[in-house]
């Protein structure tokens, strides 16, 4: 029968952590923490097992952690969802980005993503039917040609936005970059959706790794943006739990009423005991709130060592993810394109790391592969003797 995906194979990040895992290799590619997660956490889960919470949940997910993440969202960026109307858990961010689309995105419908963009979106895109249009983040350079900051493409932005528009996606902290929205930005956003139908899918799985004291503007944050917006996150990425598949997405009960449709028959409910464990959780908000500075001093640590290497870094405003820029290494690997380098790198030097041409749907070649710093000290620490002996 004809594909319905015909050009995508298998996701890089499980490409590349197969890879890894056969050659024994220091895993720094796929984005998952390799220290183990709050053991309160844990407990708290197993209690719930033990009370006997293991058949089906409500279908949006169970009142308690919908309260706490209504209560959440409101403490950090002061707007209100109505957890019975406006609050469904997913089974992690990706449910959640697939099922937002198919929910509102239909054959004759563009989707605008900014590349490099995560590469479920295109994909969930397509099989809704729809178009993904997709416009370049830009860059600024220093005196040295490096990169400076992450500009976001508004006049590309505008030139994309028509009529048959009716999706963007944003990503802030944006994955692979680390660039972060700032509060001008979403203004911005806003005045250009003003007079249009455009939705908006804001991909903020790592709303708490955002660094150097800075804020994580959230969509949420901004009543105008809010309106026409689905909001994503992922207890995965914030609890180090990415192997439990749990998050959720937050809409106005329009928006979350046509989402309710769809989640219903794609994954019914999601599983009950992450469920009670995480709503216990989530009510001790010192986990969140402590997670900038837990991940900065991995990221500082990361970015010091990678100095005495001959990579050249990009910044890291947020994310748990460091870019680099290989081609000027002395060596004459640096001549690869981005996923011949990260296969060498993976088999010969014992450290894998993500092609960010990965993120691109046209060939894109920058030189730049992603590490991911979610790990121990001690693992960073053997990668980065690896990396120095380039
Ligand atoms: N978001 C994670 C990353 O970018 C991986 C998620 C996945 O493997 N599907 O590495």
């Amino acid at each position: 029968f004809p594909s319905r995906l015909p050009n995508v194979g298998t996701t890089i990040f499980t490409v590349m952590s197969a890879l890894a895992a056969e050659h024994q290799a220091i895993n720094l590619g796929q984005g998952f923490p390799d220290f183990p997660c709050d053991r309160n956490l844990i407990g708290k889960v197993n209690e719930a097992m033990l009370a006997d919470h293991n058949q089906y949940p409500p279908m949006i997910g169970i009142g308690d952690l919908r309260n706490g993440i209504a209560k959440k969202i409101g403490d950090l960026y002061q707007h209100h969802y109505d957890p019975d109307t406006e609050i469904t858990v997913t089974a992690g961010g990706t449910q959640g980005i697939l099922t937002v689309i198919l929910s509102c995105v239909g054959p004759g419908d563009e989707v605008i993503i900014i590349e490099p963009a995560y590469d479920s979106y295109r994909p969930s895109i397509e099989l809704a039917g729809g178009k993904a249009i997709a416009v370049s983040l830009e860059t600024m350079r220093d005196q040295n040609g490096q990169v400076a900051s992450y500009v976001i493409p508004w006049e590309a932005l505008t030139k994309a936005i028509n009529p048959k528009t009716r999706l963007m996606i944003i990503n802030t902290p944006h994955n692979p970059t680390g660039m972060v929205w700032q509060k001008a930005d979403l203004d911005r956003l806003a005045s250009l959706l003003k007079n249009t139908s455009t939705l908006v899918l804001s991909d903020e799985v790592y709303e708490h790794m955002v660094y150097d004291g800075a804020k994580h503007h959230s969509v949420a944050s901004h009543p105008e943006l809010a309106a026409r917006s689905f909001l994503i996150s992922s207890f995965g990425k914030t609890y180090h739990v990415t192997g439990w598949k749990v998050g959720y997405v937050a809409a106005p009960a329009s928006l979350t009423a046509e989402f309710r449709k769809v989640h219903q028959f794609n994954v019914f409910t999601v599983n009950t005991p992450m469920q009670y464990g995480l709503a216990s959780y989530l009510s001790e908000a010192a986990h969140y709130l402590n997670l900038p500075d837990f991940y900065q001093a991995k990221r500082d640590f990361f970015r010091a060592e990678l100095e005495k290497t001959g990579f050249k870094q990009l910044p890291t405003p947020g994310t748990y993810f460091q870019c680099v820029d290989y081609t000027a290494l002395n060596i004459p690997e640096a001549k690869l394109p981005e996923a011949e380098f990260c296969k060498w790198l993976t088999t010969e030097v014992g450290v894998a790391a993500i092609p960010v041409s990965a993120f691109y749907q046209k060939p894109t070649e920058s030189g730049v592969v992603r590490f991911c710093f979610a790990k121990q000290e001690k693992t960073l620490a053997s990668a980065l003797q690896r990396l120095q002996s380039l």
